[in-house]
């Protein structure tokens, strides 16, 4: 069980080659959960989000448990991915 947050272009790169586990948007909007292979988790917003604008109103995280994901941000699923 462990969680970690995707700080630049490497940590998303390689979270989107896992097989298994969670993306997790923390945003001003609501937190939202995906699975890794999930088309909306696009990078050009990660960069977007995250590096350009310091991540002033948006995080990424990734966790391999489910159930952590839930009780730590409250995510409402993908409505693509669930
Ligand atoms: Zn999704």
């Amino acid at each position: 069980m462990l969680w970690w947050e995707l700080q630049n272009e490497i940590d998303f790169d390689h979270v989107k080659t896992l097989k298994e586990g969670f993306i997790i948007i923390i945003d001003t909007t609501g937190n939202k959960i995906h699975r890794t292979s999930c088309p909306n988790i696009y990078k050009p917003y990660f960069i977007q989000k995250v590096i350009k604008n310091r991540k002033k109103n948006g995080t990424y995280y990734y966790t391999d448990t489910l159930a952590l994901a839930v009780k730590k941000w409250n995510p409402e699923w993908c409505l693509q991915c669930k």
